[in-house]
């Protein structure tokens, strides 16, 4: 082998290499090194990372190239067997992983133990799901020679695979959005090889997951080009992944700047391929007079955890919240205020993250018709990424007059606004941009009275709640994770649940097309058992008569 040796079981040591996974191999360690950071002292983690090198770059495409048609023929059995091992696999090496994820990232080793079930049942759920295989959408148009004036063709359709996809690890799941995450899952269960670009801020946890895919590649005796894991603690790995003619699609969730970037390059090369970017996303909250008056109360605890939780690094934190102005308001705000001002300090993920936070809250400070309450970070530290939970208070005509407030701001943070009348609601509600979620805490009366509002809202965002929260993110089949850009790249699209899979496939027609050539789940007889849509009717059956 050009690369590395050939590497199976070391998840058993637990040691880790530092090393990019190459297939089976590994790089060979002679790129710009690169350290994970501990959040909570600023100390660089062992072992150093190196990033891949132009040659494995190129090395990991062309194994996936080449590992692309017999997966993208793999039966759904297959399929399914391999996310199943992953899934096992990862369950073998938990305490191992979460004490590294833990270490880089210091997110809560219950949350980090919830993430790692989520992301098991995830990979079991697309299992189910390819096993099942009529996600396909198999269509069957059958033919009329007999049709005048001209013949009628048997037009046959379903989902078939892009070709390689380079998934890119986020930063604020390290397990379930990242290496063996939601976009890989979705690739592999759609038939396309996956290429994922680590994120820099927990490459150990990444090797660890990488290992254990790689080697579940290995046991299901299945191509090495299936899988590569490539670090880097810069971006060029990521672009030249990006930019490679043999790449047919990308997964990506993160930053808006980051997402834009690959979108554009994406779409500069000679052949445009589709990038799902999960990007930037506000997801204002709605409180109607009816609710804020009935469980204003309540309505602050709820949004208080939503808020901070997790740090409030969740692309689902509630970042905006629109209020009629009065009384009630003043009451909810006052007691909102409190809770932030005794809450304890919030560790960051990333020193860019903490930069990024710490900037725009200054930046919001600077508005004079901008409240803002801060809380006290008594144990301050310089190493440390913590923040103080922090809450802004406005009204619309000052939230209208200064875009910056409308963005997104990654951390425990919330901004109140509040509004004159309904008018005035529906008219800032209507110039809102695309977000992933919209919450409305409302009566039935209210929802009446605002039905001009949930209409409007429906056309900004992927996912509505009412009377709930935005955090919390059920992966199940009828869920939406997306939203019109700029939350997303592509506004008909979702990043979590099983309707994910569509966005790694495309139609392909197959018209005429002599049987035996045919996939299984567009042949007569069905042999799979799955439902299709036969001359217009959904149908598990066969058809009996063949042309
Ligand atoms: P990020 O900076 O967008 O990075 C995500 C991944 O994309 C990293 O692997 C990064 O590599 C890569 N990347 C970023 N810009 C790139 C570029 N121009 N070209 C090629 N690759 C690029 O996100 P992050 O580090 O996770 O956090 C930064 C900010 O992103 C946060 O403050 C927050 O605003 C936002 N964020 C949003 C979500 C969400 O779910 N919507 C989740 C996480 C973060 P490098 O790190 O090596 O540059």
């Amino acid at each position: 082998m050009p690369i590395g040796e050939e590497q199976h079981n070391e998840s058993a040591t637990g040691m880790l290499r530092g090393r990019s996974i190459i297939g089976f191999g590994r790089g060979k360690g002679n790129g710009v090194a690169f350290h994970a950071f501990d959040p909570q002292t600023g100390q660089a983690c062992e072992p150093a990372f190196t990033s891949a090198n132009a040659e494995e770059i190129d090395h990991a495409i062309e194994l996936a190239a080449t590992a692309a048609p017999k997966w993208a023929r793999a039966s759904g059995t297959t399929r399914a067997e391999f996310l199943r091992a992953i899934a096992s696999r990862l369950e073998t090496i938990a305490a191992r992983l979460i004490e590294r994820a833990h270490l880089e990232t210091a997110l809560p080793m219950a949350r980090l133990k919830g993430e790692l079930a989520r992301t098991c049942d995830q990979l079991r759920l697309f299992a189910d799901v390819v096993q099942e295989g009529s996600w396909v959408m198999g269509r069957i148009d059958r033919g009329d020679p007999k049709r005048t004036p001209t013949p009628k063709p048997d037009i046959r359709s379903m989902l078939r695979p892009l070709g390689p996809v380079v998934v890119f690890g986020a930063s604020n799941f390290p397990l379930a959005f990242s290496v063996a995450g939601g976009d890989s899952a979705s690739a592999w269960a759609s038939g396309n090889p996956v290429i994922v670009k680590a994120h820099p801020a927990h490459p150990g946890t990444s090797e660890l997951v990488g290992r254990a895919i790689s080697e579940s590649v290995h046991s299901c005796g299945l191509a090495e080009g299936l899988f590569s894991l490539l670090f880097d603690g810069g971006v060029t790995v990521g672009q030249t992944l990006v930019e490679h003619p043999l790449v047919k699609g990308v997964g990506f969730t993160g930053s808006y700047a980051g997402g834009r970037t690959l979108m554009d390059l994406a779409a500069s090369r000679l052949e445009p391929i589709p990038v799902f970017a999960e990007m930037g996303s506000v997801n204002p909250v709605f409180i109607l007079p009816g609710a804020l008056e009935a469980r204003g109360e309540h309505i602050v605890s709820g949004l208080y955890e939503s808020f901070t939780l997790g740090g409030g690094q969740f692309c689902t934190k509630p970042g905006l919240v629109f209020l009629p102005e009065g009384r009630a308001s003043e009451k909810l705000m006052r007691s909102l205020e409190a809770l932030v001002s005794a809450a304890a300090p919030f560790s960051l993920l990333t020193t860019g993250i903490r930069t990024a936070f710490v900037r725009a809250r200054e930046d919001r400070r600077r508005c004079a018709d901008l409240r803002t309450v801060i809380a006290e970070l008594n144990d301050w530290s310089h190493n440390s990424l913590q923040v103080g939970a922090t809450l802004m208070e406005t009204d619309v005509t000052t939230f209208l007059s200064r875009s910056e407030l409308s963005e997104e701001m990654f951390g425990p943070s919330t901004l109140l606004v509040t509004h004159s009348d309904k008018a005035q609601l529906i008219e800032v509600a209507s110039m809102l941009k695309g977000h992933l979620t919209a919450t409305v805490h409302g009566t039935e009366q209210d929802f009446q009275e605002f039905f001009e509002l949930i209409q409007t809202l429906e056309t900004k965002v992927g996912r509505l709640i009412f009377n709930g929260y935005p955090t919390g993110v059920e992966v199940c089949h009828a869920m939406v994770h997306g939203g019109p850009y700029p939350a997303t790249s592509d506004g008909r699209s979702t990043s979590v649940g099983t309707q994910s899979i569509f966005r790694f496939s495309r139609p392909v027609c197959f018209q005429d097309c002599p049987h035996q050539l045919l996939p299984a789940e567009l042949r007569d007889e069905n042999p799979l058992g799955i439902c299709r849509m036969v001359d217009g009717a959904m149908t598990r059956e066969g058809i009996a008569e063949s042309r």
